[in-house]
């Protein structure tokens, strides 16, 4: 077989050139972000969670890149031309917003609030307000507009189907590209939806006693909401090499 061309690595996947010209192949792996020990399987079960994720939004008319997942790693996805921006949606304060305006951790935000971070690991990903996103030309007043009515329906849909499953969906962050059809283009849901983006909370937790607890955080992500999700089999407690097999 042909050695595959890659466009690009990163920390959490690596970029193939697809099989038909607009495509890419998405490969998961089990690397770590800096500082954080992924244990192995992780790039598999973010394959997964990720194509589950996609797969709902393009079922109810939320446009991503997801094609198909291929194989245990690896999805097919529309090649975008990507924004140098991270969208965040916050519905409850966790670290970040509540570091910088001092609210307390768990309060719930008035409505959910958009926020844009600027795509550059050497600065750290610094936060950025749209008047540098315009007059930086990274994305123009219409995009902005268009993004925050996608990323809303994200939302709404990630933190159903969360709600579904005893799961709190505090916030997220997912990158955005462009697509052309013909001389329309279009903004689409790209990157990768998976744990790692979100802050998620278990509303299922229960105190020594039995009863429930403030929701805190998801134990063994992303094992406990893949399995929540029935993305892996129900009696699937840990990751084994068998359960990775397709
Ligand atoms: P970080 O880990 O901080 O997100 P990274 O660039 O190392 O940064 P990876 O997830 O390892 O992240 O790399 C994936 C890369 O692929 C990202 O640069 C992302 O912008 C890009 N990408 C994701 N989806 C698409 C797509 N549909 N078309 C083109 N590029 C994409």
């Amino acid at each position: 077989m042909a050695r595959r061309k890659k466009v690009y690595e990163g920390k959490a996947k690596i970029l193939f050139e697809g099989p038909e010209p607009g495509t890419l192949i998405q490969y998961f792996k089990d690397d770590a972000t800096e500082g954080d020990e992924r244990p192995e399987g992780r790039g598999v079960l973010n394959n997964r969670l990720s194509e589950f994720f996609m797969t709902g939004l393009n079922t109810v008319g939320v446009p991503t890149h997801f094609i198909r997942r291929m194989n245990m790693r690896e999805q097919l996805v529309r090649m975008a031309e990507m924004l140098p921006l991270e969208v965040m949606v916050r519905n409850h304060a966790a670290s970040g917003i509540s570091d910088r305006l001092g609210i307390p951790e768990g309060t719930a935000l008035p409505r959910p609030i958009v926020e844009y971070y600027f795509k550059d690991d050497n600065l750290g990903c610094p936060l950025v307000a749209e008047e540098h996103i315009v007059a930086f030309g990274w994305a123009n007043q219409q995009d902005l507009d268009d993004i925050v009515a996608l990323v809303l329906r994200v939302n709404d849909f990630l933190s159903g189907v969360m709600m579904g499953v005893g799961v709190r969906l505090a916030d997220f962050r997912l990158e955005v590209g462009r697509v052309w059809e013909g001389d329309f283009m279009r903004l689409i849901v790209a990157d990768e939806i998976t744990p790692d983006n979100c802050t998620l909370w278990d509303t299922r937790g229960q105190d020594a006693d039995g009863n429930l607890r403030e929701p805190g955080p998801l134990a063994d992500m992303p094992t406990e909401l893949a399995r929540r999700l029935g993305v892996l089999p129900s009696n699937v407690t840990h990751l084994t090499k068998s359960t990775l097999i397709n």
